[in-house]
């Protein structure tokens, strides 16, 4: 500290002793003779080599927002205090072993509106370890009534095209971006996707299939966070966290516009011919075809 900064210091003091001394009869003085020693800065010798300085700004709280913004991802609940330091606190489910657990936990959730009108949490149905796993919108009327994705005609349909794509229902994992069914079947509130992400994320993980199938625009846009068109998503390999993910068309829309059941055959062979390049098995379609 050089001699101008010293009396900065020192006036800096005086000013706030003032202060002090309005609000508490002032007890208190500053010697202004007194100089404190300072401490000498040791000089580099001209051949040592001075370290590049570490750049701290920022760093912590963009990397503690980041791990904040993460764990709000994950579903946790995080605070983030004055300090930067983030307290997290997590939920019991997020805890699960295994699917059956995490269905336990969740059923009663309340995180967004659709739970007043629901009449089953519909988590989803299937192997636990499949290979393959299905992702829809919401459950519809039947489903909510019979706690199971995709029974109604749409279910059925969906059947169809994995059975002559070579799945059983039953090998698959099948499940929806929301649990609940949205009243009326309107789509899904953007606060309502957020809401179940997570469990869709902790299902994922559980399962950690090889490949991920998204049918419908839904799907897709939840999922992938994009506005693209279905028919721009289709044809093409997307990352889901890790996991590797195909769209197609959904099995309701197909009921509306049989012309669309062409081109989902076509994403359903290229879907095939990508398992069996991943597994290194070979498909053979069931009996029963779109
Ligand atoms: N449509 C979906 O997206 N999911 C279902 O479970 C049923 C219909």
């Amino acid at each position: 500290m050089n001699n101008e900064k010293l009396d900065d210091v020192i006036k800096q003091t005086e000013s706030f002793v003032k202060n002090f001394d309005k609000f508490y009869g002032g007890r208190l003085y500053i010697d202004k003779d007194f100089i404190p020693e300072v401490p000498q800065v040791q000089t580099a010798e001209p051949e040592t080599e001075i370290p590049a300085a570490e750049v701290f700004e920022d760093t912590k709280p963009k990397s503690v927002k980041k791990a904040a913004q993460k764990i709000k991802d994950n579903g946790s609940v995080a605070a983030e205090d004055f300090f930067g330091n983030v307290e997290v606190k997590r939920e019991d489910w997020e805890f699960a072993e295994s699917l059956e657990e995490l269905n336990s936990k969740i059923k009663d959730c309340k995180k967004c509106g659709l739970w007043k009108t629901r009449t089953n949490f519909v988590f989803g149905v299937g192997n636990p370890k499949a290979e393959v796993v299905v992702v829809g919108e919401a459950p519809g009327a039947d489903e909510d009534i019979q706690g199971e994705p995709f029974v109604g005609r749409a279910g059925q349909l969906l059947n169809k095209i994995l059975a002559a794509t070579g799945f059983k229902r039953e090998e698959v994992y099948i499940l929806n971006i929301l649990k609940s069914r949205p009243p009326g079947n309107r789509n899904p509130l953007p606060e309502e996707v957020d809401a179940c992400r997570p469990y869709l994320d902790k299902q994922l993980k559980l399962i950690n299939p090889k490949l991920i199938l998204l049918v419908g625009k839904v799907a897709a846009e939840s999922l992938l966070k994009t506005k693209d068109p279905l028919n721009k998503l289709r044809g093409k390999t997307h990352d889901y966290k890790g996991w590797k993910v195909r769209v197609t068309f959904h099995p309701a829309a197909l009921l509306r516009n049989p012309n669309w059941k062409r081109p989902t055959w076509e994403d359903m062979l290229q879907f095939k011919a990508m398992y069996e390049d991943i597994t290194g098995k070979k498909l053979e379609a069931l009996p029963d075809d779109i």
